[in-house]
């Protein structure tokens, strides 16, 4: 029973006020709440941070929500220190002795004093060191080395496990705990005492409470931690901590939490690093693209379509971050990672009809009449009380089975006055009811990472407990016509003239995949206007021009692309479709789709829609194709792949449009989809088996 709703993960302090400006070394405190990361919070001083967290304890309780709260401090001292110190073998015991005894205040404390005090209690020097002061102190050695004889050991059975953790005893020094200890407690006690029976501290506590206390240690995710690069290390701390614990799977979350100590405590999530570091790793930010990475091997003429796109697949990965998104707002958006049940569907054991419920133990061969108690199961409205055998229960569909009912017989097969419910036996045991966890368990894998949303997966998602989900960034994809004859849409045009047909197109196919669409118009034919077009571009995450794509001498794409970014002409043995070029502006990917809009939506659908959903985190993406028989003879070339535009007509037979001119755009709409004839010479005649990719199956 691990579920928390909240997350809060706190990097303490035992020094002074910090000031009103966030600085290091002061408190800091992440939060995720429902799934969503909220900026940390800074708290200048313990004060501050007290009333924060009661503040924070209060509302979130008042809500429902129930909250894992994280301290960088150990909760607890070596063994025989509790007892020692306060009569009691009983860490709690000594959080109240502390809390009676530190004095807090944002200049001052009384930390060293205490120390001292506690040292007293001690024979030998020790074993508390580490006088901050600039005064000596009576029992407080500067020095851990002047200690002896004290007694106590320097460790906590966990500390040995930690590496790199630091004694409960040295007080000051850079990484010193002990400080952060004896003024953290005491504030924990009096959370403890004010919200009673709502918290529970972990692991002196099994972690039931509506509030759960734990002491954790940012090192585990140190690498991650680096990686973030923020210049104030305890705010990312708290950051990817909370971060890392919100999305650890549930299953994982509870065997950290089944750990139990009497008096030492122990570090939350110490032996599952791997999957905290793992829960961090897809927000990593994705590296960029190699340099290059578009060029093909010297030598390469006319590459076949699968061996370009093989090595499309190769070369890019995904290049998107990723964020969270209410799960109303998640139909087209890609999962960033594995996601699973939060909770059971269904959660209860209940009932899958209308009719009556009862144990069936007590029922037999022939007709059954069977008293009935008062009241009644129904969906939301729970039967508290026990059924006994030999009775049964008026049940509708979805009510959770009340105790002692695990069979129900179908309403249509009963006859019933007020008080008796007569059927005839037998029934099957269990007739009529819904396991819990029988559709899908609680902790179970239910959509992988990568997974693009869709409407149905909405319904999963909310049922097995998500009100938010990971995903990733939408891909940002800019589009740019070029040509001087073009024109846009509805606007007036003359003879020479032609309309941007390709546009339109693309921002709708582009949208439709979830992509964010940057519309950067039309460019003409002139080097300075595309390298403008070109430069804005390159805040996108990837670039579709289409015109200007071969080698002629208006050609300007290719061009620029060839002198100014890196490009290369991918000669693709294709019909329709002169050469692809792909390059790099700047970084970002660039695919100079012919201006041919036949040929324009054959590469976009064949070439960039597998390779921008791998760009998106949504893994390469292979055409849906269906075998059907020709309704046509048609002799084809060896040496190219083709992709006329075809549809099934009413016979169930492929038919090809009338013309292969690929300026012919009214067969685009004509077709339902592309034929797919590959790179091999093909006798086809009528009835043989070819395949057809529908248009549904590239997402149109
Ligand atoms: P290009 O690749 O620039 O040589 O263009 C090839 C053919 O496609 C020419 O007939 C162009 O006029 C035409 N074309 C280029 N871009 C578009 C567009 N956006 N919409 C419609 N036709 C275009
Ligand atoms: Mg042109």
């Amino acid at each position: 029973m691990s579920r928390f709703d909240t997350i809060v993960m706190v990097d303490w302090s035992g020094g002074n006020d910090r000031g009103a400006v966030p600085k290091p070394d002061a408190i800091w405190a992440g939060v995720v709440r429902n799934g969503v990361e909220e900026e940390p919070v800074y708290l200048r001083n313990r004060q501050v941070a007290e009333a924060w967290l009661a503040g924070l304890f209060r509302e979130e309780i008042a809500a429902g929500r129930r909250v894992l709260a994280g301290f960088d401090f150990p909760f607890g001292y070596p063994q025989g220190v509790a007892g020692a110190v306060t009569g009691k073998a009983d860490p709690f015991a000594l959080w109240d002795w502390l809390e009676a005894r530190i004095e807090d205040g944002p200049q001052r404390n009384n930390r060293w004093q205490v120390a001292a005090g506690i040292n007293a209690l001690f024979p030998g020097v020790g074993p508390f060191w580490g006088n901050g002061t600039r005064r000596d102190l009576e029992h407080l050695p500067r020095k851990g080395r002047d200690r002896r004889g004290h007694g106590c050991a320097e460790f906590r059975q966990v500390e040995t496990l930690a590496k790199g953790t630091f004694s409960v005893w040295q007080l000051a020094g850079a990484g010193a705990v002990g400080s952060q200890v004896l003024m953290g407690l005491p504030v924990l006690a009096r959370l403890r005492r004010r919200f009673d029976t709502a918290v529970t501290v972990w692991p002196f506590e099994a972690a039931s409470g509506q509030v759960v206390l734990a002491e954790i240690w940012p090192s585990l995710i140190r690498d991650a931690v680096k990686a973030e690069g923020d210049d104030i290390r305890d705010r990312a701390q708290v950051r990817l901590l909370a971060r890392a614990i919100a999305r650890l799977p549930e299953a994982e979350l509870n065997a950290m939490l089944a750990i139990r100590s009497d008096e030492e405590g122990w570090i939350l999530g110490l032996g599952h690093e791997d999957a905290q570091n793992a829960a961090l790793a897809p927000t990593l930010h994705p590296p960029a693209l190699k340099d290059d990475c578009f060029a093909l091997p010297p030598g390469v003429d006319w590459t076949p379509v699968p061996e370009a796109l093989a090595r499309l697949r190769d070369i890019l990965h995904p290049v998107v971050g990723t964020e969270t998104v209410p799960l109303h707002a998640a139909s087209g958006r890609v999962l960033a990672g594995d996601t699973r049940a939060l909770r059971a569907n269904p959660p209860n054991p209940n009932a899958a009809v209308d009719g009556y419920g009862f144990a069936h133990s007590a029922t037999g061969d022939g007709p059954q009449v069977l008293p009935l108690v008062r009241g009644r199961a129904a969906a939301g409205l729970r039967y508290d009380g026990t059924v006994p055998p030999g009775h049964a229960i008026r049940i509708l569909t979805g009510a959770a089975l009340p105790e002692g009912v695990d069979t129900v017989v179908l309403e249509e097969d009963c006859r019933s006055d007020a008080r008796h419910v007569a059927f005839n036996g037998p029934v099957k045991p269990g007739a009529n009811t819904r396991k819990a966890g029988e559709d899908v368990a609680e902790g179970d894998v239910i959509l992988p990472a990568g997974h693009r949303l869709r409407a149905p997966d909405l319904a999963l998602l909310a049922a097995t407990g998500h009100g938010v989900v990971p995903v990733h960034r939408r891909l940002k994809v800019a589009v740019i016509s070029t040509g001087d004859e073009l024109r846009e849409a509805g606007d007036s045009a003359d003879a020479g003239q032609i309309y941007d047909a390709n546009r339109p197109m693309l921002t709708a196919i582009l949208r439709g995949w979830g992509h964010e669409v940057i519309d950067l118009g039309r460019q003409p034919d002139d080097a300075g206007a595309i390298r403008r077009a070109l430069d804005d571009a390159a805040k996108a995450d990837a670039v579709l021009t289409s015109g200007g794509a071969s080698a002629g001498d208006e050609d300007h794409i290719s061009r620029l692309l060839r002198e100014e970014g890196r490009l290369s002409n991918w000669r693709i043995a294709l019909k329709p479709g002169r050469p692809l070029a792909l390059a790099q502006w700047r970084g970002v990917p660039v695919f100079g789709l012919p201006g041919n809009p036949v040929a324009a939506l054959v590469c976009t659908l064949i070439f960039a829609r597998p390779a921008l959903s791998l760009l998106s985190g949504a893994g390469w993406q292979e055409p849906l194709r269906m075998q059907a028989p020709a309704g046509f003879a048609k002799s084809k070339k060896h040496g190219r792949a083709e992709y006329p535009r075809a549809r099934i007509g009413a016979d169930g037979r492929v038919e090809l449009f009338k013309s292969e001119g690929s300026g012919r755009i009214s067969g685009l709409s004509w077709a339902g989809g592309l034929l797919e004839l590959p790179y091999e010479a093909q006798e086809i005649t009528p009835g043989d088996p070819v395949t057809f990719l529908p248009y549904a199956g590239f997402g149109l």
